[in-house]
């Protein structure tokens, strides 16, 4: 190794190997496959094996501080949901202070830089060409030869969800174990909130399926636009609810009577933090129900879960107790949304 450029300040790893092969004047894939040859695949998950590439580094380069370098591929091997490994986002303005990459650039739902209110680019705004790692080495293109720092940058309003990223990692300095807990904890809760506003969403534009697989198709500035309409819902009570509303009332129109065609997706993340704000909106709205819906119904064992009462208590005491207000029907119990304010205010007086 000629040249052993020491690791800067907020650097991940991956950025940490661009800036050594910028230096001594490696492709990407030669030191890929010398590294494959001699210690381990470069993008292993396997946490043993990206020691042994730690071990290497900090051996060759003779800088002990890069076994304190995020390492985003062992990241990915418990987080790859959350990482976005297909591409790497940067945002043009900050390489123009410091060529390091910080790791939670990789996080997917990191789409605007907080500091400079831009998008984040994987591609060259001038050709049109994917970012690839050689040109992370060149920071130039390899179409067009257009220098990374000087893409043109798009302005706009930073989102939710990358203000929250941003907030949570730019402003310090982390390690692999609190960067880690960061993944478990905030991150989780952000993911959670846009998997419910990502549901309502596309209800609201009546396509049925997920298609969340699609992503690393899809530009960031069309992903951007989509999160930052997810934003927009989540941080009003008052469009949250119309957004609810809408989707409850096309379905509605659409002949969906029952309101679990609603809550089934959305209910895998009734408990989880960054959601709470939702569900209380719809326990609000399942409470006082828009006008217009008189026959829209709802299942009792759903009531159950919404309103956190043990399972099948609100099932027994409607079947005992007001057997009147449940719709006739084979299943499960269901009965009319605009009689859940009575039954859940009868359940809870029997039960003080
Ligand atoms: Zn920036
Ligand atoms: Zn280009």
């Amino acid at each position: 190794m000629l040249t052993r450029p020491h690791p800067i300040h907020n650097e991940s790893l991956q950025s940490y190997i661009y800036r050594l092969c910028r230096r001594n004047g490696w492709h990407y894939d030669a030191f890929k496959s010398h590294m494959s040859k001699l210690v381990a695949p470069l993008h292993s998950t396997k946490k043993n094996q990206r020691q042994s590439i730690v071990n290497y580094l900090q051996d060759k380069t003779k800088h002990e501080n890069v076994a304190h370098l995020i390492d985003v591929w062992q990241l990915a091997g418990n987080y790859r949901s959350s990482l976005d490994m297909a591409r790497v986002k940067v945002c043009t303005s900050c390489l123009k202070n410091s060529e390091a990459i910080p790791a939670y650039w990789y996080l997917k739902s990191y789409l605007v830089c907080g500091t400079h209110k831009q998008l984040m680019i994987d591609t060259c705004t001038n050709c049109d060409t994917q970012i690839s790692h050689d040109s992370y080495i060149a920071m130039a293109c390899k179409t067009c030869g257009l220098q990374l720092q000087d893409n043109e940058s798009t302005k706009l309003q930073v989102d939710r969800f990358s203000g929250r990223v941003h907030n949570i990692f730019a402003l310090i300095n982390k390690d692999m174990a609190s960067f880690e807990s960061n993944l478990k904890g905030d991150i989780k809760a952000i993911e959670s909130e846009l998997s419910v506003l990502h549901s309502i969403v596309e209800l609201l534009s009546k396509k049925s399926k997920h298609k969340r697989d699609n992503r690393r198709f899809s530009s960031i500035i069309d992903l951007y636009q989509k999160q930052l309409k997810c934003s927009q819902i989540s941080e009003n009570e008052n469009v949250l609810r119309a957004a609810l509303w809408s989707v409850i009332k096309e379905l509605y129109e659409g002949g969906h009577y029952d309101i679990g065609y609603i809550i089934t997706p959305i209910m895998p993340y009734l408990n989880d933090p960054g959601s709470q704000h939702i569900f209380d909106v719809l326990r609000d709205l399942v409470i006082n129900p828009p006008e217009g819906t008189s026959e829209l119904r709802v299942g009792v064992k759903w009531l159950e879960k919404l309103f956190g009462l043990e399972k099948g208590v609100l099932v027994f005491f409607a079947k005992t107790q007001l057997s009147d207000y449940l719709i006739k029907s084979q299943g499960s119990p269901n009965l009319l949304v605009s009689h859940v304010d009575y039954l859940i205010n009868r359940f809870r007086l029997i039960k003080i």
